[in-house]
Protein backbone atom coordinates (compact mmCIF):
# COMPACT_ATOMS: atom_id res chain seq x y z
CA UNK A 1 0.00 0.00 0.00
CA UNK A 2 1.38 3.49 -1.46
CA UNK A 3 2.62 5.59 2.04
CA UNK A 4 0.32 8.21 0.93
CA UNK A 5 -2.64 6.24 1.32
CA UNK A 6 -1.46 5.02 4.75
CA UNK A 7 -1.11 8.80 5.56
CA UNK A 8 -4.71 9.23 4.29
CA UNK A 9 -6.50 6.61 6.68
CA UNK A 10 -4.58 7.21 9.23
CA UNK A 11 -5.62 11.39 8.37
CA UNK A 12 -9.55 9.66 8.50
CA UNK A 13 -9.04 7.71 11.31
CA UNK A 14 -8.02 10.67 13.96
CA UNK A 15 -10.74 12.72 12.17
CA UNK A 16 -13.44 10.54 13.37
CA UNK A 17 -15.18 12.12 15.99
CA UNK A 18 -16.29 10.25 19.34
CA UNK A 19 -19.31 11.56 20.78
CA UNK A 20 -19.12 9.82 24.26
CA UNK A 21 -15.56 11.34 24.54
CA UNK A 22 -16.73 14.49 22.70
CA UNK A 23 -13.04 14.73 20.79
CA UNK A 24 -11.99 12.96 17.92
CA UNK A 25 -9.50 10.13 17.94
CA UNK A 26 -6.46 12.64 16.79
CA UNK A 27 -7.41 15.01 20.21
CA UNK A 28 -8.06 12.02 22.30
CA UNK A 29 -4.07 11.12 21.28
CA UNK A 30 -4.86 7.74 20.00
CA UNK A 31 -2.25 6.17 18.14
CA UNK A 32 -3.17 5.07 14.61
CA UNK A 33 -1.43 2.56 12.66
CA UNK A 34 -2.45 0.78 9.43
CA UNK A 35 -1.47 -2.66 7.92
CA UNK A 36 -2.36 -4.13 4.58
CA UNK A 37 -2.68 -7.66 4.87
CA UNK A 38 -3.79 -10.13 1.71
CA UNK A 39 -6.72 -8.04 0.60
CA UNK A 40 -7.76 -6.50 3.70
CA UNK A 41 -6.59 -3.21 5.39
CA UNK A 42 -5.98 -3.45 9.41
CA UNK A 43 -6.12 -1.00 11.55
CA UNK A 44 -4.82 -0.19 15.03
CA UNK A 45 -5.91 2.14 17.43
CA UNK A 46 -4.12 2.47 20.10
CA UNK A 47 -5.70 4.62 23.53
CA UNK A 48 -4.00 6.19 26.54
CA UNK A 49 -6.90 5.20 28.11
CA UNK A 50 -9.23 2.36 28.80
CA UNK A 51 -12.64 2.43 26.80
CA UNK A 52 -14.37 -1.36 26.73
CA UNK A 53 -17.51 0.39 27.05
CA UNK A 54 -16.91 2.01 23.42
CA UNK A 55 -14.42 -0.27 22.16
CA UNK A 56 -17.20 -2.11 19.40
CA UNK A 57 -18.44 1.51 18.75
CA UNK A 58 -15.05 2.65 17.71
CA UNK A 59 -13.91 -0.39 16.15
CA UNK A 60 -17.61 -0.10 13.59
CA UNK A 61 -17.09 3.64 12.72
CA UNK A 62 -13.06 3.13 12.22
CA UNK A 63 -14.56 0.27 9.45
CA UNK A 64 -16.59 2.14 8.02
CA UNK A 65 -14.77 5.32 7.94
CA UNK A 66 -12.00 3.46 6.19
CA UNK A 67 -14.45 1.16 4.06
CA UNK A 68 -15.65 4.35 2.58
CA UNK A 69 -12.24 5.99 2.30
CA UNK A 70 -10.59 3.06 0.47
CA UNK A 71 -13.61 1.42 -1.62
CA UNK A 72 -11.08 -0.63 -3.75
CA UNK A 73 -10.06 -3.06 -0.25
CA UNK A 74 -12.70 -5.87 0.08
CA UNK A 75 -11.91 -6.11 3.63
CA UNK A 76 -10.82 -3.39 6.55
CA UNK A 77 -10.67 -4.60 9.90
CA UNK A 78 -10.22 -2.73 12.84
CA UNK A 79 -9.09 -3.14 16.74
CA UNK A 80 -8.65 -1.08 19.86
CA UNK A 81 -6.67 -1.44 22.73
CA UNK A 82 -4.80 0.69 25.26
CA UNK A 83 -2.04 1.15 27.41
CA UNK A 84 -2.52 3.15 30.08
CA UNK A 85 1.38 5.34 31.70
CA UNK A 86 2.10 7.60 34.45
CA UNK A 87 1.12 11.03 33.56
CA UNK A 88 3.62 13.88 35.80
CA UNK A 89 2.24 14.56 39.14
CA UNK A 90 2.06 18.73 40.45
CA UNK A 91 5.07 19.77 41.21
CA UNK A 92 7.83 16.86 39.96
CA UNK A 93 6.92 14.90 43.29
CA UNK A 94 8.03 11.30 43.18
CA UNK A 95 5.37 9.12 42.04
CA UNK A 96 3.57 6.23 43.99
CA UNK A 97 5.49 2.93 44.11
CA UNK A 98 3.02 0.52 42.62
CA UNK A 99 0.64 3.40 40.91
CA UNK A 100 0.81 5.06 37.89
CA UNK A 101 -1.41 7.63 38.64
CA UNK A 102 -3.28 9.57 41.55
CA UNK A 103 -6.58 10.60 40.46
CA UNK A 104 -8.02 13.14 43.30
CA UNK A 105 -12.30 13.50 43.99
CA UNK A 106 -12.40 16.62 45.73
CA UNK A 107 -15.84 19.14 46.56
CA UNK A 108 -15.84 22.43 47.84
CA UNK A 109 -18.18 21.13 51.02
CA UNK A 110 -19.43 18.05 52.15
CA UNK A 111 -22.90 16.39 51.08
CA UNK A 112 -22.72 17.02 47.64
CA UNK A 113 -21.71 13.12 46.70
CA UNK A 114 -18.12 13.35 46.51
CA UNK A 115 -17.51 9.77 48.49
CA UNK A 116 -20.63 8.14 46.21
CA UNK A 117 -18.67 9.50 42.93
CA UNK A 118 -15.31 8.35 43.92
CA UNK A 119 -16.62 4.82 44.32
CA UNK A 120 -18.61 4.52 41.16
CA UNK A 121 -15.51 6.39 39.34
CA UNK A 122 -13.19 3.64 40.81
CA UNK A 123 -15.30 1.09 39.65
CA UNK A 124 -16.64 2.13 36.27
CA UNK A 125 -12.28 2.67 35.33
CA UNK A 126 -12.48 -0.91 36.24
CA UNK A 127 -15.23 -2.12 34.57
CA UNK A 128 -13.34 -0.28 31.21
CA UNK A 129 -10.42 -2.24 31.55
CA UNK A 130 -7.70 -0.68 34.43
CA UNK A 131 -6.73 -1.86 37.25
CA UNK A 132 -7.82 0.57 40.10
CA UNK A 133 -7.93 0.88 43.93
CA UNK A 134 -9.41 3.44 46.02
CA UNK A 135 -8.35 5.35 49.27
CA UNK A 136 -10.56 6.91 51.75
CA UNK A 137 -8.95 9.86 52.53
CA UNK A 138 -12.06 11.57 53.81
CA UNK A 139 -10.96 11.07 57.79
CA UNK A 140 -14.11 13.11 58.92
CA UNK A 141 -15.91 10.61 57.72
CA UNK A 142 -14.99 7.46 56.08
CA UNK A 143 -17.93 5.81 53.92
CA UNK A 144 -15.84 3.86 51.19
CA UNK A 145 -15.92 0.43 53.54
CA UNK A 146 -20.40 0.83 54.13
CA UNK A 147 -20.23 1.96 50.11
CA UNK A 148 -17.87 -1.27 48.98
CA UNK A 149 -19.66 -3.49 51.28
CA UNK A 150 -17.05 -4.22 53.32
CA UNK A 151 -16.93 -2.29 56.69
CA UNK A 152 -15.93 -4.19 59.53
CA UNK A 153 -12.84 -5.94 58.12
CA UNK A 154 -9.43 -4.96 59.05
CA UNK A 155 -6.29 -5.25 56.39
CA UNK A 156 -3.30 -6.66 57.33
CA UNK A 157 0.37 -6.37 57.16
CA UNK A 158 2.62 -9.03 55.69
CA UNK A 159 5.83 -7.28 56.64
CA UNK A 160 5.18 -4.96 59.59
CA UNK A 161 5.59 -1.62 57.55
CA UNK A 162 2.91 -1.35 55.12
CA UNK A 163 -0.84 -2.44 55.14
CA UNK A 164 -1.91 -4.64 52.35
CA UNK A 165 -5.04 -3.42 50.73
CA UNK A 166 -8.06 -4.81 51.21
CA UNK A 167 -10.04 -6.27 47.60
CA UNK A 168 -13.70 -5.19 47.04
CA UNK A 169 -15.78 -5.77 43.41
CA UNK A 170 -12.23 -6.09 41.96
CA UNK A 171 -10.97 -2.90 43.33
CA UNK A 172 -7.97 -2.29 45.99
CA UNK A 173 -9.13 -0.16 48.56
CA UNK A 174 -7.87 1.47 52.04
CA UNK A 175 -9.53 3.58 54.27
CA UNK A 176 -9.19 5.29 57.62
CA UNK A 177 -12.61 3.27 58.70
CA UNK A 178 -10.86 -0.03 58.89
CA UNK A 179 -8.77 1.24 61.63
CA UNK A 180 -10.62 3.23 63.58
CA UNK A 181 -14.41 3.66 64.59
CA UNK A 182 -16.66 6.32 63.02
CA UNK A 183 -16.37 8.54 66.63
CA UNK A 184 -12.91 8.66 66.72
CA UNK A 185 -12.26 9.83 62.99
CA UNK A 186 -15.11 12.74 63.79
CA UNK A 187 -12.82 14.80 66.05
CA UNK A 188 -9.23 15.08 64.15
CA UNK A 189 -7.71 18.17 63.25
CA UNK A 190 -6.39 19.51 60.70
CA UNK A 191 -2.06 18.30 61.00
CA UNK A 192 -3.36 14.99 62.10
CA UNK A 193 -5.55 14.30 58.73
CA UNK A 194 -2.37 15.22 56.66
CA UNK A 195 -0.09 12.77 58.84
CA UNK A 196 -2.89 10.08 58.82
CA UNK A 197 -3.75 10.49 54.81
CA UNK A 198 0.11 10.69 53.70
CA UNK A 199 0.50 7.59 55.86
CA UNK A 200 -2.39 5.83 54.31
CA UNK A 201 -1.31 6.63 50.74
CA UNK A 202 2.37 5.55 51.31
CA UNK A 203 1.97 2.85 53.79
CA UNK A 204 -0.32 0.66 51.64
CA UNK A 205 1.26 -1.78 49.21
CA UNK A 206 -0.45 -0.69 45.97
CA UNK A 207 -0.44 -4.00 43.16
CA UNK A 208 0.03 -2.14 39.97
CA UNK A 209 -2.51 0.10 40.00
CA UNK A 210 -3.16 2.17 36.70
CA UNK A 211 -5.53 4.88 38.63
CA UNK A 212 -5.51 5.17 42.66
CA UNK A 213 -8.87 7.42 42.79
CA UNK A 214 -8.17 9.29 46.24
CA UNK A 215 -11.36 10.50 48.22
CA UNK A 216 -10.43 13.62 49.57
CA UNK A 217 -11.73 15.07 52.88
CA UNK A 218 -14.82 18.25 51.57
CA UNK A 219 -13.60 20.73 51.76
CA UNK A 220 -10.92 23.28 50.21
CA UNK A 221 -8.73 24.40 53.59
CA UNK A 222 -5.35 24.00 54.66
CA UNK A 223 -5.77 20.30 54.97
CA UNK A 224 -6.57 19.58 50.92
CA UNK A 225 -3.94 22.65 50.15
CA UNK A 226 -1.34 20.51 52.13
CA UNK A 227 -2.49 17.16 50.74
CA UNK A 228 -2.48 18.27 47.45
CA UNK A 229 1.47 18.92 48.06
CA UNK A 230 2.53 15.84 49.38
CA UNK A 231 0.38 13.23 47.37
CA UNK A 232 1.83 12.94 43.68
CA UNK A 233 -2.01 13.86 42.29
CA UNK A 234 -1.48 13.34 38.37
CA UNK A 235 -5.09 15.00 38.07
CA UNK A 236 -8.07 16.44 39.98
CA UNK A 237 -11.82 15.78 39.86
CA UNK A 238 -14.36 18.51 41.24
CA UNK A 239 -17.40 16.96 42.32
CA UNK A 240 -20.55 20.08 43.00
CA UNK A 241 -24.43 20.43 42.70
CA UNK A 242 -26.09 22.48 40.66
CA UNK A 243 -26.95 25.10 43.14
CA UNK A 244 -25.46 28.56 43.35
CA UNK A 245 -24.13 28.00 46.47
CA UNK A 246 -22.47 24.80 45.62
CA UNK A 247 -21.04 26.18 42.61
CA UNK A 248 -19.47 29.52 44.25
CA UNK A 249 -17.37 26.87 46.47
CA UNK A 250 -16.37 24.64 43.66
CA UNK A 251 -15.39 27.55 42.12
CA UNK A 252 -12.82 28.87 45.17
CA UNK A 253 -12.07 24.84 45.24
CA UNK A 254 -10.58 25.25 41.50
CA UNK A 255 -8.83 28.62 42.38
CA UNK A 256 -7.07 26.33 45.37
CA UNK A 257 -5.68 23.52 42.78
CA UNK A 258 -4.84 26.05 39.95
CA UNK A 259 -2.98 27.59 42.90
CA UNK A 260 -0.79 24.52 43.87
CA UNK A 261 -0.45 22.96 40.33
CA UNK A 262 -2.46 20.16 40.54
CA UNK A 263 -4.17 19.94 37.05
CA UNK A 264 -7.77 19.85 36.72
CA UNK A 265 -9.38 17.21 34.95
CA UNK A 266 -13.31 18.51 34.76
CA UNK A 267 -15.99 18.92 36.83
CA UNK A 268 -18.94 16.53 37.53
CA UNK A 269 -22.60 17.83 38.26
CA UNK A 270 -23.72 15.58 40.83
CA UNK A 271 -27.78 15.88 41.92
CA UNK A 272 -28.00 17.31 38.27
CA UNK A 273 -31.73 16.61 38.00
CA UNK A 274 -34.40 14.71 39.85
CA UNK A 275 -35.18 11.05 38.53
CA UNK A 276 -38.94 10.40 40.16
CA UNK A 277 -39.36 7.00 41.14
CA UNK A 278 -42.62 6.54 39.52
CA UNK A 279 -42.82 7.66 36.31
CA UNK A 280 -38.74 8.11 35.70
CA UNK A 281 -39.64 11.43 34.65
CA UNK A 282 -36.11 13.96 34.80
CA UNK A 283 -36.60 17.06 36.39
CA UNK A 284 -33.95 19.40 36.64
CA UNK A 285 -34.84 20.53 39.92
CA UNK A 286 -31.79 23.21 40.85
CA UNK A 287 -31.65 24.68 37.52
CA UNK A 288 -30.05 22.98 34.53
CA UNK A 289 -26.38 23.92 32.74
CA UNK A 290 -24.34 24.98 35.79
CA UNK A 291 -21.86 22.53 35.69
CA UNK A 292 -21.53 22.94 32.28
CA UNK A 293 -21.28 26.63 32.70
CA UNK A 294 -18.56 26.63 35.29
CA UNK A 295 -16.75 24.10 33.52
CA UNK A 296 -16.67 26.44 30.00
CA UNK A 297 -16.02 29.64 32.86
CA UNK A 298 -12.86 27.78 33.91
CA UNK A 299 -11.99 26.17 30.91
CA UNK A 300 -12.02 22.21 31.66
CA UNK A 301 -14.12 19.66 30.56
CA UNK A 302 -18.00 18.79 32.14
CA UNK A 303 -17.12 14.91 32.57
CA UNK A 304 -20.95 14.15 33.19
CA UNK A 305 -23.93 14.74 34.75
CA UNK A 306 -25.19 12.28 37.36
CA UNK A 307 -28.88 12.95 38.12
CA UNK A 308 -30.39 12.80 41.74
CA UNK A 309 -31.98 9.21 42.19
CA UNK A 310 -32.51 7.00 44.93
CA UNK A 311 -31.18 4.14 43.21
CA UNK A 312 -28.17 5.67 43.37
CA UNK A 313 -28.37 6.35 47.46
CA UNK A 314 -29.81 2.91 48.20
CA UNK A 315 -27.31 0.75 45.79
CA UNK A 316 -24.12 2.65 47.10
CA UNK A 317 -25.29 3.11 50.74
CA UNK A 318 -26.04 -1.19 50.59
CA UNK A 319 -22.14 -1.64 49.73
CA UNK A 320 -23.24 -2.29 45.54
CA UNK A 321 -23.05 1.19 44.33
CA UNK A 322 -24.71 0.94 40.52
CA UNK A 323 -22.03 0.05 38.43
CA UNK A 324 -21.83 -3.33 40.14
CA UNK A 325 -25.04 -3.86 41.00
CA UNK A 326 -26.83 -2.98 37.66
CA UNK A 327 -23.35 -3.04 35.17
CA UNK A 328 -25.63 -3.07 32.41
CA UNK A 329 -28.16 0.03 33.87
CA UNK A 330 -28.36 3.39 32.35
CA UNK A 331 -26.51 4.85 35.63
CA UNK A 332 -23.74 2.30 35.82
CA UNK A 333 -23.32 3.79 31.46
CA UNK A 334 -23.18 7.29 33.20
CA UNK A 335 -20.91 6.68 35.43
CA UNK A 336 -18.43 4.84 32.81
CA UNK A 337 -18.76 7.82 30.45
CA UNK A 338 -17.77 9.74 33.36
CA UNK A 339 -14.64 7.34 34.12
CA UNK A 340 -14.01 7.64 30.00
CA UNK A 341 -13.53 11.37 30.15
CA UNK A 342 -12.27 11.54 32.89
CA UNK A 343 -8.95 8.84 32.14
CA UNK A 344 -8.50 10.79 28.40
CA UNK A 345 -8.37 13.99 29.83
CA UNK A 346 -5.60 12.44 32.02
CA UNK A 347 -4.14 11.08 29.15
CA UNK A 348 -3.95 13.95 27.40
CA UNK A 349 -1.52 15.11 30.47
CA UNK A 350 2.80 14.56 29.46
CA UNK A 351 3.83 11.38 30.28
CA UNK A 352 6.02 11.02 33.21
CA UNK A 353 9.49 9.69 32.42
CA UNK A 354 10.39 8.21 36.24
CA UNK A 355 7.59 5.52 35.41
CA UNK A 356 8.66 3.47 32.49
CA UNK A 357 6.42 0.69 32.14
CA UNK A 358 2.75 0.87 30.79
CA UNK A 359 0.68 -2.18 31.33
CA UNK A 360 -0.39 -2.94 27.69
CA UNK A 361 -3.58 -4.81 26.90
CA UNK A 362 -3.90 -6.66 23.80
CA UNK A 363 -6.81 -7.21 21.66
CA UNK A 364 -7.56 -9.45 19.26
CA UNK A 365 -8.68 -7.76 16.26
CA UNK A 366 -11.91 -8.64 14.38
P1 LIG B 1 -20.03 13.61 50.34
O1 LIG B 1 -18.94 12.61 50.19
O2 LIG B 1 -19.92 14.75 49.36
O3 LIG B 1 -20.21 14.11 51.73
P2 LIG B 1 -21.79 11.36 49.90
O4 LIG B 1 -21.22 10.74 48.70
O5 LIG B 1 -21.52 10.73 51.23
O6 LIG B 1 -21.42 12.91 49.96
O7 LIG B 1 -23.36 11.48 49.66
C1 LIG B 1 -24.25 11.97 50.65
C2 LIG B 1 -25.56 11.18 50.53
O8 LIG B 1 -26.18 11.47 49.29
C3 LIG B 1 -25.37 9.66 50.57
O9 LIG B 1 -26.42 9.07 51.31
C4 LIG B 1 -25.46 9.23 49.11
O10 LIG B 1 -25.97 7.93 48.95
C5 LIG B 1 -26.42 10.27 48.55
N1 LIG B 1 -26.17 10.56 47.14
C6 LIG B 1 -25.01 10.97 46.57
N2 LIG B 1 -25.17 11.16 45.25
C7 LIG B 1 -26.47 10.87 44.96
C8 LIG B 1 -27.26 10.86 43.77
N3 LIG B 1 -26.75 11.25 42.60
N4 LIG B 1 -28.56 10.48 43.88
C9 LIG B 1 -29.09 10.13 45.09
N5 LIG B 1 -28.41 10.12 46.22
C10 LIG B 1 -27.11 10.47 46.18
Amino acid sequence: MPDSTVADIQRCVAGLRIADLDTTLGEAGARIEVRAAEEAIEVAVHLGFPAAGIRADIETAVTAAVRAAVPSVPTVRASVDWAIVARSPQGGLTPLPGVRNIIAVASGKGGVGKSTTSANLALALAAEGARVGLLDADVYGPSQPTMLGISGRQPESRDGKTFEPLVAHGIETMSVGFLVDDSQAMIWRGPMVTQVVTQLTFQTAWHDLDYLVVDLPPGTGDTQLTLSQKVPVAGVVIVTTPQQVAMQVARRGLKMFEKVDVPLLGIVENMSSFVCPKCSHEEPLFGAGGGADLAAECGIPLLGAIPLDRTIRAQTDAGRPPVVADPQGVLAQRYRQVARRTAAALARRPADQKHKFPRIVVERAR
